[in-house]
């Protein structure tokens, strides 16, 4: 009988949890997800190998697609186009969004509404609308040209957006990197929806939790993230279940 456990915190994963088809499994108490082809494999082999220490095995996971990567012995860089088809999904949104705010302002001033104080509630009321318009089509536009580049060389992992500026750029001492790992984010909507997206994070020898790239749409994706830098960074990707157990 197999058994996954979770890499973090050594929970027993429910079946339920565990995607066969892509072997990964993702832990109910801590959302991080993983791989579980190593404890797969372990089962039968590890007697075999005279008390050879048990290693979770790298699987030989295709490379997903959006993904580059240069590899000079010393120096690692991985990109990371952003594009996905949600983001055609987007373009339409945004032009339903912003249309109706054009609408609506052109709207209200053709009316006069900025001059009696009763109009202004029509050109203050939707201003968060057009925030979250101008936030959303930003992020739409990211969608189709930016990148997100991990390189890794010389003692430093650094993380990049752009070419259009965007947030969540990390500057990290590969020194201090002691475990990669990847998490599952769920965010529910207020109809119901949910939005589910992976993280990429590192966890830091004082303890600390750096989110290193976020916002993936495939654990898959993440999950290669994670094996191809713990392998350059020569971080042994390892269960934690025996550890945890003291
Ligand atoms: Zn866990």
């Amino acid at each position: 009988m197999i058994q996954v456990r979770c890499r973090r915190c050594g929970e027993v994963v429910p079946a339920s949890d565990i995607n066969m088809d892509r072997l990964f499994a993702k832990c109910a108490a801590c959302n991080v997800v993983f791989g579980f082809e190593g404890e797969l494999a372990g089962e039968g082999g590890a007697q075999g190998r005279g008390g050879a220490r048990r290693r979770r095995e790298r699987p030989q996971a295709a490379q997903p697609r959006g993904l580059a990567i240069e590899d000079w012995g010393g120096e690692l860089r991985i990109t990371r186009r952003w594009f996905s088809p949600k983001f055609l999904f987007l373009v339409f949104f945004c032009i339903f969004w912003d249309g109706f705010l054009v609408f609506w302002y052109s709207t209200a001033f053709g009316f006069g509404a900025g001059n009696t104080p009763f109009g202004l509630v029509f050109i203050f009321f939707p201003l968060i609308h057009v925030a979250v318009g101008a936030g959303l089509t930003y992020y739409t536009i990211c969608g189709f040209v930016n990148r997100t580049a991990i390189a890794v060389s010389s003692g430093s992992l650094a993380v990049r957006h752009g070419p259009l500026p965007w947030p969540g750029g990390r500057d990290l001492s590969t020194a201090d990197l002691k475990q990669l790992y990847c998490q599952q984010r769920i965010r529910r909507g207020q109809r119901g929806s949910t939005w589910i997206s992976y993280d990429l994070n590192a966890l830091l020898s004082d303890g600390k939790k750096v989110k290193l790239v976020s916002g993936l749409d495939e654990p898959d994706m993440a999950l290669y993230l994670e094996a191809k830098l713990e392998e350059h960074l020569g971080i042994e990707d390892r269960p934690v279940a025996g550890e945890f157990q003291g």
